[in-house]
């Protein structure tokens, strides 16, 4: 039977309000973490993660919803919980024992305890013989450690870890993985539970007993994946990369049908559609990948490794070419349809005639010619359109969607930009 939950959210929606615009970052997300239970949380960049963080250890109140915290309502900052971020704040004044003693200290932990119990955890994290350096002596990863001994200073039954292994070289995340994991497993400390926020598909299978799936627009939990496999887990394992594999597959969904795929223009009822963040070039580059791979298809686990993609720049490419209909996918695998393959084996002149038709089916461009259409001499200065951008999306996000209009519109021909007037406009051909 399943271990009772130890925090649990219910029915939580979390809209941020930037001028006129309500944003729903979360919506309606139910999720538990169970006693003894190491869950992981991955999603794209945006789908919320790091405000179900905040909202679970109480530093913000959502918008509707419950947090409920051993079996009872639970509101203000958790005390039960901690975080641990990507990279953790260290006093650069005091040492690292000093450093983790502060930690103890706002606990209300008596000076000579502090000492002993300080001294203490830094060894459980490897730290023993460091006690008395100071942060800028010391490598990211060891860092990142006292980091780990402050945050378990506080014995957090909840303890929560935002990426924390992000900012490291690979070898010292790895140790500082396997040292976590040593700890946990190995009952060496009091935490009933730990949550983690990752990018890293294969970190959060190495490590988690349970992966939940966010999707973004609005951010919500879509999919959930139990992590059968024993520890030590062998990330070369078959069953390890086969899990890796589908988490892959649902992380990147399955094609969707066009009218939902599309969107909606701004002013339009329905949802405006983001374009992806993604370079023309990167595009291109991985079309023409995929057109020279046999059956013009590829498994996205391998793809991500072949092209040392990131899993957010390869969901954000892999929604790209959906978008254009130059590519479909399905169980984990992308595969170039005929139109992605003309586009590959193009020349540069045939391939912004391309995506020129393409670009053009999509809402948001629609909503920009139309407006430039409309406007005197079919020029609108850069904040004019941003402003009406900003009433769709976040101030940072509406930058982009700009950035990404003009250069994809520059690149298909269909808009011109003035850098001495900020003018956009519209190509002469493009009505
Ligand atoms: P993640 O951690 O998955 O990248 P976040 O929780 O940081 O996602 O953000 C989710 C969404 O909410 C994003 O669209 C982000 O721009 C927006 N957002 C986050 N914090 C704020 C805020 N304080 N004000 C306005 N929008 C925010």
């Amino acid at each position: 039977m399943a271990s009772p939950p130890l925090v649990e959210l219910r029915g939580i929606t979390q809209e941020y309000t930037t001028g006129r615009r309500v944003h729903v970052a979360v919506e309606a997300v139910h999720l538990q973490v169970r006693e003894g239970e190491f869950m992981a949380l991955l999603g794209p960049s945006g789908c919320g993660k790091s405000t179900l963080l905040r909202i679970i250890t109480g530093l913000q109140v959502p918008s509707r919803g419950e947090v409920v915290y051993r079996g009872a309502p639970f509101s203000g900052v958790n005390p039960h919980a901690t975080i641990v971020f990507q990279t953790f704040a260290l006093f650069p004044w005091l040492t690292v024992q000093e450093n983790v003693e502060l930690a103890l200290k706002a606990r209300g932990v008596p000076p000579k305890l502090r000492t002993l119990r300080a001294v203490e955890l830094l060894d459980r994290v490897g730290l023993d013989g460091f006690e008395t350096a100071y942060p800028r002596e010391l490598s990211g990863g060891m860092r990142q450690k006292v980091g780990f001994a402050r945050a378990m200073a506080v014995e957090p039954e909840l303890l929560c870890l935002d990426e924390p292994f992000s900012a490291l070289d690979v070898l010292s995340a790895g140790a500082l993985r396997g040292e976590l994991l040593e700890l946990w497993l190995g009952g060496k400390i009091p935490t009933r539970a730990i949550l983690l926020v990752t990018h890293n598909i294969e970190e959060a299978v190495l490590m988690a007993d349970r992966l939940l799936v966010m999707a973004t627009e609005p951010g919500r939990v879509a999919a959930e994946i139990t992590v059968d496999l024993p520890h030590p887990r062998d990330h070369k394992a078959a069953a390890f990369t086969a899990l890796v594999d589908r988490v892959y597959a649902t992380l990147a969904g399955q094609t969707r049908e066009e009218p939902e795929e599309l969107g909606s223009a701004p002013g339009e009822p329905g949802r405006t559609r983001r374009l992806p963040h993604v370079a023309i070039a990167d595009l291109s580059g991985l079309l023409e990948h995929l057109s020279a791979a046999p059956g013009d298809r590829a498994d996205l686990y391998q793809l991500a490794a072949d092209l040392k993609l990131d899993a957010d720049h390869l969901i954000e490419l892999t929604e790209s070419s959906e978008l254009f209909g130059f590519a479909t996918i399905r169980d984990g695998a992308i595969t170039l349809t005929s139109l992605g393959e003309t586009f590959a084996e193009a020349s540069i002149l045939a391939r912004k005639e391309i995506f020129a038709t393409r670009m053009r089916r999509l809402p948001l461009v629609r909503w920009l010619v139309a407006m430039l259409g409309a406007a005197e001499r079919r020029s609108l200065r850069h904040d004019v359109v941003l402003a009406a951008l900003e009433l769709e999306f976040p101030p940072e996000e509406a930058a982009r969607q700009l950035d990404a209009l003009v250069n994809w519109g520059r690149y298909a021909e269909i808009l011109a930009y003035d850098q001495s007037t900020t003018a956009i406009y519209l190509e002469s051909r493009a009505a």
